[in-house]
């Protein structure tokens, strides 16, 4: 059993970045296969799948995505689809006219600029519609093998709570925790400390009883 560590007030960036890469390796023994939980077999597909996952759970982007992809392979066949008939298509996802929209502006752009090909690039990617930071380190992450800490809601939740960053920011988030994490992990510790956040540390009741980095986090028992 590990030995509970007072939780310290002002810990230094040394200090803090030592509790960050062993938070990793426990990460890595709890959870070593953690990966997204979108399925796809592309890039173009990970985007799209991205793009309707906000303010939606992976497990409908799933339901949703086979017939999607079936109805339109490529990116220049989003681009010219029929709006009303993307829409019925993606309805169940949620912010269906918004996210229709996205994806006909995003694979237009993926058509006329790109080739049809989605790019590699933080830059090229965040100037995609619909595409933001978390969405870029998605698919630079997991699809192109470039680092990126990706901030959705379980990472800013669980990195505030262990104290690895003060801020809300997602972007602020970010660079906090790349200060703290080897580049090289980036990409596992967003998918594991997800993995963390749907299994054990829950937004409303954290199960800290049961939680493999307690004694590194300074908010165990505290709920
Ligand atoms: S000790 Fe509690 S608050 Fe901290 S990471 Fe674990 S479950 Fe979350």
């Amino acid at each position: 059993m590990n030995k509970k560590r007072p939780a310290k007030k002002s810990e230094s960036q040394k200090d803090k970045r030592q509790r960050a890469h062993e938070i990793v390796s426990i990460l890595e023994e709890e959870y070593p296969d953690a990966r997204c939980h979108l399925n796809y077999e592309s890039a173009l597909e990970l985007l799209i799948g991205c793009i309707l996952s906000a303010q939606c759970t992976d497990k409908m982007v799933n339901t949703v995505t086979p017939g999607l992809f079936r109805k339109f392979p490529t990116a220049e066949k989003f681009a010219r689809a029929d709006r009303l008939e993307l829409e019925e298509e993606i309805h169940s996802c949620g912010f269906f006219r918004a996210k229709a929209k996205s994806i006909i502006n995003c694979t237009s752009a993926l058509s006329e600029d790109h080739g049809g090909e989605v790019p590699k690039t933080m830059d090229e990617l965040t100037k995609l519609a619909g595409v933001g930071r978390k969405t870029a380190n998605v698919v630079l992450g997991n699809y192109y093998g470039v680092p990126g800490i990706i901030v959705d809601t379980h990472i800013k939740r669980l990195s505030n709570r262990l104290n690895l960053t003060k801020n809300s920011d997602p972007t602020k988030i970010e660079y906090d925790l790349q200060k703290l994490i080897p580049e090289e992990k980036w990409t596992f510790f967003s998918n594991s400390l997800g993995d963390h956040g749907r299994t054990v540390c829950f937004a409303r009741k954290p199960r800290c009883e049961e939680c493999a980095v307690s004694h590194l986090c300074p908010s165990a028992g505290k709920f």
